[in-house]
């Protein structure tokens, strides 16, 4: 068997104290508004069930520790807008995990960047059109490495944070999470069939503003990691 064009490469994360092995990445889950401030910046109350989109495998943007990544300002936007988030790697698949079990699905954890034409989102949402040209374009999914489970020390006082120029934009706690990440991964295994590889971006505490070209974004999930970008 042959392809009629070369495959592209499969997208990878780097995984913290492992130079040799890569994490290789197969889908990209997204939570809505899952940090009460942040869902009632948006307009919404907070206590509506979680609800999940996805962005291609390929708009990742890995950037390992201690490097300033580059990410290209997308077009057709004038309103690009950050959300820091902590990102589950799921290690094990299944379906319909039991949220007391979902813990022992989880690879590791890492801090990502949902970054997002707002302005495009608001005029889907506007119409009742799906968000993919908001959410899902090239370098959407900024990613630092990843870190085994074993090895991060989360909880519900775990700060998550974002500074742009040296400037706190974002700011909360694990703990302000509306639905836990093993709720998290309760509801999305019930909807799709989890898989080794995929990733789930689990929603940003309030604060979300735009950036511009020469920004520098920090983003940073104490006892996970740290994410460095430019913003080009
Ligand atoms: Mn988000």
């Amino acid at each position: 068997m042959s392809y009629v064009f070369m495959p592209p490469a499969v997208p990878s994360v780097a995984v913290h104290g492992r130079a040799d092995a890569r994490f290789a990445v197969r889908r990209i889950y997204c939570v809505g508004r899952n940090y009460v401030q942040h869902a009632q910046e948006m307009g919404f109350s907070g206590r509506e069930p979680p609800f999940f989109f996805l962005k291609p495998a390929d708009a990742l943007l890995p950037v390992g520790e201690g490097e300033v990544g580059t990410m290209h300002y997308p077009s057709l936007t004038h309103d690009l807008q950050h959300e820091v988030e902590l990102v589950v790697a799921i290690g094990a698949g299944g379906r319909e995990i039991a949220a007391r079990d979902a813990l022992s699905h989880v690879f590791g954890y890492g801090v990502g960047l949902d970054m997002t034409r707002r302005d495009l989102q608001g005029e889907a949402k506007k119409q009742g059109r799906p968000w993919c040209i908001g959410k899902g374009f090239e370098e959407s999914a900024p990613i630092g490495e990843l870190r085994p489970a074993a090895d991060c020390r989360i909880d519900a006082d775990t700060e998550i944070r974002l500074d742009v120029n040296g400037r706190t934009r974002q700011r909360g706690t694990l703990g302000e999470l509306i639905w836990s990440v093993p709720e998290v991964i309760e509801h999305l295994s019930r909807a799709w069939t989890l898989a080794p590889g995929d990733l789930i971006y689990t929603g940003t505490p309030a604060g979300v503003a735009a950036v511009v070209p020469g920004d520098l974004l920090a983003a940073s999930v104490a006892g996970v990691g740290r994410l460095e970008l430019r913003l080009v």
